[in-house]
């Protein structure tokens, strides 16, 4: 084999992910200042918001233009839906009877955002997939398994597209119950899955238990991508999912609003790779919105899709927050990285008794040590002026006899991971809530009470 022949093996688009970082920011500001100009030509949205701040499409000549551009936040998508054309607003480009796809965001507060896409913006949905799960090691030989039902959210409608792209053979495990699932994987020998992590863990619990299946030594699943949580990219969560199911497990970061921004690939350098050729990933200080190139400090994410033609999603204020990575990958290609994947929501990061704290900290302790179940819930509380932060697990049966030295150590961790006292609650193994996709462990009431 040659060298060429490698080369075109391990990327999906071996010429853009190779490109040194300066052809990259070149094709990046090419692709942004046609979007700008695009949106501005013909979205009403657009055109006043930059009027608004004095901006004309050919103001952008430097990448260090880009911030002059207004910043774009949902509750913004939310009036625009209100206005014509019906159901997305003033924001689309296109005339109505362009739009193929219908989707709404499967956040769970507040209005859903309707999002509008051409036949063309859904083959740009499926492209930047196939980056992701061509990254992961999907090939044609692969036979995918989706254990999820497909709906009027994007997931994972454009996963199941971009590994047919590649010449998977696909199987929509819809409509059947998790042991239906698990018995098809088996009886179809399926190679690889995408699915939430909070599902994954669930589902290897299920075949043991119901089916006296053990997904590690009876299926042949040997690699998971998830999705919808960032389980995947938290060390201890992805090792309990690895040991379940003996395979790999990726982690994927996308937004209905946005597309499938972000991935690990096979060399798992404990990471993301932000796909540079379709989108135009920005970090900005917290407090101050200045831009963030240097490694290891958190900013929120600021993201442009570079060829999202419909709706277009220009300097969209994710709400995430994320750092850069010090090292490029050992993988080869030269997106860049963000350490460690999302950290977490800039909303769901909560003060408690002052200290800020993200629910994926909490689940990295519990999930780090041996003898307690995959299952945990947060309620914090205020007692008179102080808050009151309870943390629920379950103890593993066989793990009973060991009941303090793990409640013990579960304690050193939180206090040294979180900075945080908690009181916390061993209940019996099985009774806090099982979640089907994304899981809510987080309970605030604070603010009730
Ligand atoms: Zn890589």
């Amino acid at each position: 084999m040659t060298r060429k022949k490698k080369e075109a093996d391990r990327y999906w688009n071996p010429a853009v992910e190779t490109l040194p970082p300066e052809a990259l920011r070149e094709l990046q500001l090419r692709k942004f200042r046609r979007i700008v100009k695009w949106a501005y030509d013909r979205s009403k949205f657009h055109r006043s918001l930059y009027q608004a701040a004095g901006l004309r499409p050919g103001d952008i000549k430097s990448f260090g233009d880009v911030a002059k551009v207004p910043k774009v936040e949902k509750a913004m998508m939310r009036d625009i839906q209100r206005k014509d054309p019906f159901p997305y607003g003033d924001a689309l480009c296109v005339p109505l009877e362009e739009v193929t796809e219908f989707r709404q965001t499967s956040g769970t507060t507040g209005l859903p955002v309707y999002q509008p896409d051409t036949w063309q913006d859904w083959e740009w949905w499926s492209e930047a997939w196939s980056y992701l799960l061509y990254a992961q090691g999907y090939r044609r030989t692969d036979r995918v398994f989706i254990p999820f039902g497909y709906n009027i959210f994007v997931a994972f409608w454009a996963g199941h597209y971009a590994a047919e792209k590649i010449g998977c053979e696909v199987v929509p495990g819809g409509v059947l119950d998790t042991e239906a699932r698990v018995l098809k994987i088996q009886e179809l020998k399926a190679t690889a899955m995408m699915a939430t992590p909070t599902y994954v863990l669930g589902m290897a619990d299920a075949a043991k238990k119901k089916l006296g299946i053990d997904p590690a030594k009876d299926l042949t699943i040997k690699k998971i991508t998830c999705a919808g949580e960032p389980g995947a990219s938290i060390p201890s969560t992805k090792q309990r999912m690895e040991e379940a199911w003996g395979a790999k497990v990726y982690d994927h970061v996308g937004a209905t609003e946005i597309g499938a921004w972000g991935f690990e690939c096979t060399a798992q350098p404990g990471g993301l790779h932000v796909n540079e050729a379709l989108f135009l990933t920005q970090l900005e200080d917290i407090e101050t919105g200045e831009l963030i190139e240097e490694p290891g400090r958190k900013g929120k994410i600021v993201i442009t899709a570079l060829d999202r033609m419909a709706q277009p999603c220009i300097r969209f204020d994710s709400k995430d927050v994320a750092e850069w990575a010090a090292d490029p990958c050992p993988c080869g290609r030269t997106f860049r990285l963000i350490r460690g994947g999302i950290a977490g929501r800039a909303d769901d990061i909560t003060k408690i008794k002052g200290v800020l704290v993200a629910p994926s900290a909490i689940e990295e302790v519990v999930r780090s040590i041996k003898g307690l179940s995959n299952e945990f819930e947060i309620v914090v509380t205020k007692k008179g002026d102080l808050d009151d932060i309870t943390l629920k697990i379950e103890l593993l049966p066989e793990a009973e006899g060991n009941r303090e030295p793990i409640l013990v150590q579960l304690k050193d961790q939180l206090r040294l991971k979180t900075n945080l006292g908690y009181n916390i609650e061993i209940h019996p193994f099985g009774s806090l809530h099982r979640y089907e996709v994304k899981a809510k462990r987080l309970k605030d009431l604070r603010k009730k009470a």
